[in-house]
């Protein structure tokens, strides 16, 4: 069935996806729509950047204004649109190699400099369109095809990064719970400055059935249902629970001023504007 949603923002002549049956980046691709669709925005004023990868190929179908960017640097080509055409709503889609790897020194100067876009992380522990590789996420004890005897390297908690690199909205949701997904996205969006959501999401193709999940879309969503856990439960566990646990909600949201607005107002002291 086609929902209104769908008929509204979806380019329908780029359809079939290319992403596989059962893949969780379809879901998260939902959640933004609802997002945009309740916050009322103008479709010809968003403005949706991705990089390289499974992930990358979501601006593709949506009817907005889009940018497919080069691997790792989709913050980059954001923070020009934002700088040059502030009113814009600039959301950025990654997936975790391309956020954390190639693109990790963006996303922590993104989020120092506070400047309002909002990061979208569709993060599945896994090089996805490569063929299965180890990502900066992969946790220890999983399996790769550069890690065929188990990933034993520490990996990076993405929302503990963009918190320690200053993001002042921050939050983890799931591709398994919908609702608090779509809620999560639109508070990111709504927030002025870099909002980061780190969205714990499903490859069962080249994670799943690595990992003695299967390739079942159901088994690999309830994999992700079992990893993460909402915040306020999470903080009463002891550190044994914790372990291979993602806290699940709102992680931190600050008021700082934002880096447009910064940048708008130091012209007008030193008397200087530059049209895009
Ligand atoms: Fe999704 Fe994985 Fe297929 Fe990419 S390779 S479309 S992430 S299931
Ligand atoms: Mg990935």
């Amino acid at each position: 069935m086609v929902t209104e949603i769908a008929r509204k923002y979806l380019r329908k002549d780029k359809f079939p996806s290319i992403w596989c049956a059962g893949c969780g980046h379809g879901i998260i691709l939902g959640s933004l729509l609802r997002s945009v669709d309740r916050l009322g925005l103008d479709k010809n004023k968003v403005v949706l950047i991705s990089g390289i990868g499974c992930s990358g190929r979501t601006p593709g179908y949506v009817d907005f204004f889009t940018l497919h960017t080069t691997h790792g640097r989709a913050l980059t080509f954001a923070t020009g649109v934002k700088i040059a055409r502030p009113e814009l709503t600039v959301i950025v889609v990654m997936g975790d190699g391309d956020a954390a790897a190639i693109g990790g020194n963006h996303l922590i100067h993104s989020a120092r400099r506070n400047i309002d876009i909002t990061a979208i992380v569709y993060n599945n522990s896994i090089y996805g369109m490569t063929g299965g590789q180890v990502s900066p996420t992969t946790g220890q004890g999983y399996y790769a095809t550069t890690a065929p005897y188990g990933q034993f390297e520490y990996p990076f908690d993405i929302a503990q990064l963009a918190i320690g690199a200053g993001a002042t909205f921050v939050a983890r949701g799931s591709s398994y719970h919908v609702p608090m997904l779509d809620n999560l996205i639109k508070k990111g969006i709504e927030h002025k400055g870099f909002a980061l959501i780190d969205v714990i999401t499903t490859c069962p193709v080249n994670f799943g059935r690595r990992n003695k999940i299967t390739q079942d879309p159901y088994e690999n969503l309830k994999f992700v249902s079992n990893i993460v856990v909402p915040k306020s439960k999470y903080d009463q566990m002891g550190e044994e629970e914790r372990k291979g646990k993602f806290p699940m909600g709102i992680l931190k949201e600050e008021i700082k001023p934002e880096l447009t607005e910064v940048y708008r107002q130091k012209e007008e002291e030193m008397g200087v504007r530059y049209e895009v």
